[in-house]
């Protein structure tokens, strides 16, 4: 069967040994299962997410942290797994069993097949906590009505409104014109972000948005946008932890300043959004953290 589950529509036959342009061939691989601590405070909690970190991506952003991983080759090359349905339902299920808030997809977007299969498999067998897509955004509306019923929280990022960027920093011209009307497909299925008794994420949407060096005013036009579109109360996670890799070219070779990052801020609080998740920023040695240290209500 060829592929179109993402907005390349490659229609890359994977089942029959073609690889995608995602880099994912027959297998799903998946780089790294364990307890991840550094996602917002309701996805991480005080146990930690249940992340499952994938391979291949169907982006290419030139300042991806995790490009050991989302270039990885198509069946397991390094130290990625192939997993089968079964085993992807087993992983599953041993992350609930170690104490896990949620069981939490990381570029879930190319194995969107295996992951229909495996989540009612998992869930036959006693997996109760919710599934979090986490995504880069860049889906396509019918594959994300496929995962209706099956995810529980849409955790997607919003890169980019303006194709340039979208298109100099992620190779991707089209990004804003599929990652919009995904996000608010995602909302219909979801709502607005439920948590329990102890404020961990149950059900709903959080966008994401990484502040980038000296592109302040996309993150404005991002936030506008959202603004326009969304609940006035939608969560946002707006963060400052760009870190440049090796070899970057200006603009991207620093990190944030504060000045660009308060300006972030600024707009996303004089648009008046009641729940807003902000980063901690240190302003003694230029470094940032990656936990999340502010929550506006
Ligand atoms: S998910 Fe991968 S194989 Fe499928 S359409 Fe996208 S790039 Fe092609």
């Amino acid at each position: 069967m060829n592929c179109f589950d993402c907005p390349l529509m490659c229609g890359a036959d994977r089942e029959n040994g073609e690889t995608g342009a995602c880099g994912v061939g027959r297998l799903s691989c998946a780089a790294r299962a364990a307890r991840h601590y550094y996602e917002e405070p309701p996805v991480s909690g005080t146990r930690g997410s249940g992340a499952i970190f994938f391979t291949g991506c169907n982006m290419r952003c030139v300042f991806c942290q995790n490009l050991d991983i989302s270039t990885a080759g198509a069946e397991g090359e390094g130290e990625a797994k192939p997993l089968d349905e079964g085993e992807l339902a087993d992983i599953m299920l041993r992350l609930q069993e170690l104490g896990s808030h949620n069981i939490n997809l990381v570029t879930p977007t190319p194995h969107v097949k295996l992951i229909e299969r495996a989540v009612p498999l998992a869930r036959a067998h006693g997996l109760s906590i919710p599934i979090v897509y986490n995504t880069n955004g860049y889906e396509r509306v019918e594959t994300l009505k496929r995962l209706e019923g099956i995810v529980d929280v849409y955790l997607p990022d919003l890169k980019y409104v303006s194709g340039r960027l979208a298109l100099r920093y992620s190779g991707r011209e089209d990004y804003f014109d599929f990652a919009a009307p995904a996000v608010m497909e995602m909302h219909r299925q979801v709502g607005g972000l439920v948590t329990d008794e102890d404020g961990i994420a149950m059900k709903g949407l959080i966008i994401r948005h990484l502040v980038l060096p000296c592109a302040v005013d996309e993150t404005r036009r991002v936030l506008d946008f959202i603004r326009d579109n969304f609940p006035i109360d939608t969560f946002i996670s707006l963060m400052s932890q760009y870190t440049p890799i090796p070899g970057m070219k200006r603009p991207l070779d620093r990190r944030l300043t504060r000045a660009e990052y308060d300006r972030a801020v600024d707009h996303a609080i004089a648009l008046g959004f009641t729940n807003l998740f902000i980063q901690k920023l240190s302003s003694a040695d230029g470094s940032f953290t990656p936990e999340f240290d502010g929550f506006f209500e």
